[in-house]
């Protein structure tokens, strides 16, 4: 990964730059920003960089020797840990990074921002079993204690340290005194959720989100999103580039469209077009559904915003705030925060799975009801 491949962040490159340059390189380091700013792609531009015979002031060359290794994800010398899930024929306890390494590589390849969904979704699997077990931290000692295979340092990047439960406290030793020229880095997103005893002892980069500006010149320039999409996506994304990389991805990315139908649906109440709809959005998928949804609670959460501040400096594009204007008739601010609610709701429902057609149907009719300010029992309409 090249650190030109990387929007903004010019502080985070300048210092990680120079201390190769300077020679000032700490030993074990955690970079640490919330989803999707960027912290395991420095990281791996980084290690292009430290790595590459013939780097510049500003970045690898990409074309030595080390580089059409590291660009790959397949230098002998960089090694990754991050979390896993159960493999088809082997025991759990016996699973480690290394069994997932080409989906790993083909992953960060696609999406060098990714965070833990992305990454179980291209396992298939859902959720919840993930983490990194003893055998990983004992691979962990003995990979680093091997000598440079042929580079000058050996890296290891931990992508999500948060992982590591107490099992990380067997690292402690190599975190503290690492083999010579070895560097540790941890690519984290929740500080809170990593031990307190490795904490105290790495180096501290932390990471700011991405700009909208960031957001949005990746999106034209590098993923070349059309421009009507463009401010739709950035306010959405709220600076998490990998948010902002799925809504370009999406077939169905203007979203804005679809809400504004479907409260239309949902206020006339008209049984066969809203049959129809029904129909149409069980048939999206959950990973579409729920960014719909997101999208949904992004909209009203900013309409919210301005209808309590009155203030106009929301992140909603000309359109969104032309329409968020007309509505202001119709929904206030009790009704706007009740239908928040059946959208959040709604969201908890489509990840556990719920019957799509029963859902939308209901929360359909609930949200036709708030608008037209009929008193509501949501309780009837759980599913
Ligand atoms: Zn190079």
């Amino acid at each position: 990964m090249f650190f030109k491949d990387i929007p903004g962040k010019s502080t985070e490159k300048k210092y990680l730059i120079a201390t190769v340059q300077e020679d000032k390189l700490a030993h074990a380091q955690l970079f640490l920003g919330r989803s999707g700013t960027g912290q395991l792609a420095l990281a791996l531009a980084f290690t292009s960089y430290l790595m590459c015979k013939n780097r510049s002031d500003q970045d690898s060359c990409g074309s030595c020797t080390a580089c059409l290794k590291t660009h790959k994800y397949i230098h002998p010398d960089v090694h990754f840990s991050f979390p896993v899930v159960k493999l088809d024929g082997k025991q759990r306890k016996d699973v480690t990074s290394n069994d997932f390494l080409p989906q790993w590589r083909k992953s960060v390849a696609a999406n060098p921002y990714l965070d833990m969904n992305t990454w179980l979704n291209s396992l298939s699997v859902d959720n919840g079993q993930a983490n990194i077990n003893v055998k990983e931290c004992v691979e962990i000692v003995k990979k680093l204690s091997l000598k440079t295979f042929e580079a000058e340092h050996k890296i290891l990047i931990v992508w999500m340290p948060e992982y590591f439960k107490n099992e990380g406290n067997r690292l402690l030793k190599l975190i503290e005194e690492p083999p010579e020229n070895t560097i540790i880095i941890l690519a984290a997103e929740k500080q809170e959720q990593i031990l307190n005893t490795i904490l105290s002892r790495v180096q501290l980069l932390k990471i700011a989100p991405f700009s909208d500006q960031e957001i949005s010149d990746y999106l034209s320039e590098t993923l070349k999103v059309v421009p009507e999409e463009i401010d739709q996506i950035t306010g959405l994304a709220s600076g998490d580039l990998n948010a902002a990389i799925h809504l370009a991805n999406q077939d169905n990315a203007n979203y804005s469209d679809a809400l504004f139908q479907w409260l239309r649906i949902a206020y006339k109440m008209e049984p066969v077009e809203l049959g129809q709809w029904v129909t149409e959005i069980s048939r999206w998928g959950r990973e579409n559904q729920k960014n719909f949804l997101e999208y949904g609670l992004h909209f009203f959460r900013e309409y919210l915003f301005s209808l309590i501040t009155g203030k106009d400096n929301i992140r909603l594009s000309k359109e969104e705030k032309e329409t968020a204007s007309k509505m202001t008739k119709l929904l206030d601010v009790s009704k706007t925060e009740n239908i928040i609610s059946v959208l959040n709701d709604c969201i908890g429902a489509v990840e556990r799975n719920a019957n799509p057609k029963i859902l939308f149907l209901a929360d359909s009719m609930t949200i036709g009801r708030i608008m037209r300010n009929a008193k509501v029992d949501r309780n009837i309409y759980q599913v």
